[in-house]
């Protein structure tokens, strides 16, 4: 039996390891929790997240709903979001001083519109529940220490610290992936995911900023099946962006990053309506505008650019009048509007938000308490994990989550 206080190390100065060191410290008191981290700015990710502003969470309280926008660890984190969910979240912070806001699609922010109060908050928190906080601290390797249960951690300055329990919160870093195989555990391959897409069309970006809301896209790579999203889509001035995409490329993350980012996208501009209701409004304006000009007379609703842009892809010019349209370039206007066909030829960033797919693969994590199934005494939380939200604050709330569920479960003696 020990007599010496329960040392506890969380690796990695991120929200996963602010929340489970903090969690850890409240509740045990008595146990000594050192939070390493190994560049001078901890919380750097929150800082610049959300364009500045942090988005916290998202406000969706049932967890069945919830884990739907996960496309990696839906299954895991269900349990866990019971256990410290959203509202759990809000409530945290509230206690810190720190007020949620929720925008008219579901993400919250902090009312101050700045992430810098979240990153305050943390900060205060660990320095109120007694975490020793060691910036600037690189951890190299993490050796088990036979006779005792625990670890010896070695950092990049020589030094090593002891320890009962570990926390590995080291988010998509290779060198947090490297400690954590030599640990025995397996690594899921690490690929991006939130990203825009790279279409190649001068004509497309000449649109840039023109969006469409909903807009239904079909992807199809390396010829598996179709993922399909619904939601606005955003012309830029290198492809595609918005929503449906985002979401997209988080779905279909790892098929497009074995097809190297070349894929098939299949457009509806127009998903409310079927396809024979789109021939029977265009056939309506045929009828009704015959002498008028095509381009000027559209009859669906689309952005005035969008439209011409459309027809122009079927080789209606701009002085092609309803009248003289013949059947064929009809069905194709009709194709075109439902199922226009692009080709996605790389991947863009999306500066608001990305994160990595992949991670310590999640049958190894018993995510009651996120100790690991192998190790005993080690424990994961946040990206590291084979976790990734869609974009809207999930992300967070999976680090929120995790962090939280190991922070507390370490605080546990096992003896
Ligand atoms: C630009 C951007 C914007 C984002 N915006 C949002 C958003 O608004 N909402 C949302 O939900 N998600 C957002 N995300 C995703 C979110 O930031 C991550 O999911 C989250 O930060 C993961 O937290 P983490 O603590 O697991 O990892 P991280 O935040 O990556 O923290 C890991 C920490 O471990 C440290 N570390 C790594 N290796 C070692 C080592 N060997 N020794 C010591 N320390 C080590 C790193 O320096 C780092 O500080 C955004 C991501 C980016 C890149």
């Amino acid at each position: 039996m020990k007599l010496l206080p329960l040392q506890i190390v969380v690796i990695g100065g991120g929200a996963a390891g602010f929340f489970g060191a903090i969690a850890c410290a409240k509740a045990n008191p008595a146990a000594q929790v050192t939070l390493l981290e190994a560049s001078r700015q901890p919380l750097a990710k929150v800082l610049i997240s959300g364009g500045g502003r942090c988005n916290v969470t998202h406000a969706c309280f049932e967890p069945e709903e919830l884990v739907q926008n996960y496309p990696r660890g839906a299954k895991a984190l269900r349990g866990a979001l019971t256990r410290f969910g959203p509202q759990d979240t809000v409530a945290w912070f509230a206690t810190g001083g720190v007020y949620l806001k929720t925008e008219a699609d579901g993400r919250m922010f902090p009312v101050t519109n700045t992430s810098e109060t979240i990153v305050e908050c943390l900060i205060k928190a660990v320095a109120t529940s007694g975490v020793k906080l060691r910036i600037g601290t690189h951890v190299t390797s993490v050796k088990r220490t036979a006779a005792d249960g625990g670890f010896d951690i070695l950092l990049k300055s020589g030094e090593t610290i002891k320890c009962d329990r570990l926390l590995m919160a080291t988010g998509s870093s290779l060198a947090g992936y490297k400690i954590v195989r030599e640990l025995g555990h397996q690594i899921e391959p690490p690929v991006p995911s939130l990203f825009t897409f790279n279409i190649v069309d001068q004509k497309l970006r000449e649109l840039a900023g023109v969006s469409v809301n909903p807009a239904q896209l079909r992807l199809s790579a390396g010829g598996k099946s179709q993922l399909q999203q619904t939601g606005p889509l955003l012309i830029t001035h290198w492809g595609l962006s918005g929503p449906a995409v985002l979401k997209l490329s988080a779905w279909g993350a790892r098929v497009l990053h074995e097809s190297r980012y070349q894929a098939t996208l299949l457009i509806n501009w127009l998903p409310n309506l079927h396809q024979e209701q789109v021939r029977e409004k265009v056939l309506a304006v045929k009828d009704e505008w015959g002498k008028k000009a095509i381009a000027l007379h559209r009859g669906v609703d689309l952005p005035h650019r969008l439209w011409q842009y459309i027809i122009a892809r079927v080789g209606i010019t701009t002085e092609d009048r309803w009248a003289e349209i013949s059947s064929k370039t009809l069905n194709q206007l009709v194709q075109e509007l439902t199922q226009g066909q692009y080709l996605i030829n790389g991947k863009g960033a999306f500066k608001e938000e990305f994160v990595t797919c992949g991670g310590v693969k999640l049958k190894e994590v018993n995510f009651k308490t996120m100790e690991s199934r192998l190790v005993p005494g080690l424990y994961f939380a946040g990206e590291i994990l084979d976790i990734d939200g869609v974009t809207g604050g999930f992300n967070f709330q999976s680090a929120w989550t995790t962090g939280y569920l190991a922070g507390v479960a370490m605080a546990t003696s096992h003896e």
